[in-house]
């Protein structure tokens, strides 16, 4: 959803004499941690990399086990292994596809030092439970909030319940940058050891030094920096993200009470309540474990002009990388393992409106009883 005030705004951040770590950036974290009320945010380059900030920030290294979702995206995890730790995969929980809290709790050690939990698909986690199981073990919460705008709990946005939260402006995300990131905390001294991290372990800002090149190296950190280009799209961005999210709560509503009650489909449970859901996208289940009936059902959708996800196409232990490393097999994360291999993801971004989902609402109904029946 690029449009004329985003072309605009990348067109004057080109005619300024600063292009990286400027006030278009600084502008872009004030405007996100106001729409999120979070009391401290940063732009980093994308999710991945605030996600390995974070952890290497919190100083957890080899022998240190951190408890991740195996029904996520890759990054989540490879964020980890990125500082030595070891992963430990906790299977989903088959109403929401969210990690499964018992699991979790059991699947702690001697050894946990933090838990990683992403909201999946903008349905929020319930992190009080987990933050309550975080304080009794003395463990690091990290939430990888990429699929979580607009995600609240008990009116609290996602991402400001754990010690830190990563959002992703990846194209297809709620909103983009084209490419980059934010981290949210609660907490200032975190906030602080992040920001020095996230640029070279580099002790003054540019716009701090009061001798133009004069600055001291106080601990190592990487190059996580966002543009001032993309910081323009961002600030662009954040003012439309009311208007994204209603027409996406809007769509989303169309295709659950269309598709609640079709035999052939297992639909997540409705947000409802507590927990506010960002509406990333409608995930539809087939009632079929027939990998080519699923793929038959995707390109007779697709043919028909609906364009279709799998979120994921794997779980994270199932790909070949991580099979390799801990040769976990289907059966040790079964939901997990039902999702990525049932699932369809439909759209429901504003680029669309509810007439597009009455089409979409059709099409599934006649595609789906004509392939699986
Ligand atoms: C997209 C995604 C990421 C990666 O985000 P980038 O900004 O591309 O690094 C991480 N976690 C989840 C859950 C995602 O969906």
């Amino acid at each position: 959803m690029i449009e004329d005030e985003e072309r605009a705004a990348v067109m004057a951040a080109l005619d300024d004499p600063i292009l990286a770590h400027g006030p278009r950036g600084r502008q872009f974290e004030a405007d996100f941690a106001a729409w999120t009320e979070a009391p401290e945010a940063l732009t980093v380059s994308s999710c991945t990399a605030g996600l390995h900030l974070a952890w290497f920030t919190c100083g957890i290294g080899p022998g240190d086990e951190v408890i991740v979702p195996a029904q996520t995206h890759t990054a989540t995890v490879h964020a980890v292994v990125y500082t030595g730790a070891t992963p430990v995969f906790v299977d989903a929980e088959r109403h929401t596809g969210n990690i499964d809290i018992d699991a979790l709790a059991a699947a702690i050690t001697p050894k946990t030092r933090g838990i990683a939990v992403v909201h999946y698909l903008g349905m929020p986690v319930d992190m009080v439970r987990i933050m309550d199981i975080a304080k009794a073990n003395d463990l690091f919460v990290l939430e990888d909030a990429a699929l979580a705008i607009g995600t609240r709990l008990d009116g609290v946005h996602a991402g400001l319940f754990g010690d830190a939260g990563v959002f992703s402006f990846y194209p297809v995300k709620h909103m983009t940058t084209a490419e980059g990131g934010m981290v949210v905390s609660r907490d200032s001294d975190l906030a602080d050891r992040l920001r020095l991290r996230k640029a070279f372990g580099v002790d003054r800002a540019m716009h701090e030094r009061k001798v133009p090149g004069i600055y001291d190296v106080v601990t190592l950190g990487y190059n996580f920096r966002m543009n001032e280009l993309q910081a323009a799209i961002g600030i662009e961005q954040v003012k439309k993200l009311d208007r994204f999210l209603a027409q996406r709560r809007a769509n989303f509503e169309v295709l659950d009470s269309g598709l609640r009650d079709v035999s052939e489909l297992t639909l997540f449970d409705r947000p409802e309540g507590r927990f506010v859901s960002g509406h990333y996208c409608f995930n539809v289940m087939l009632d079929t474990a027939d990998a080519d009936k699923r793929t038959d059902v995707i390109q007779t959708l697709n043919a028909r002009g609906i364009g279709t996800s799998v979120h994921y196409p794997g779980p994270v232990p199932q790909t070949t990388y991580y099979r390799d490393q801990f040769g976990h097999t289907p059966e040790d994360h079964p939901v997990a393992n039902w999702i990525s291999n049932c699932s369809i993801a439909l759209p429901v971004g504003p680029h669309l409106d509810e007439s597009h989902m009455e089409t979409i609402v059709a099409a599934v109904k006649d595609v789906t009883s004509e392939v699986l029946s």
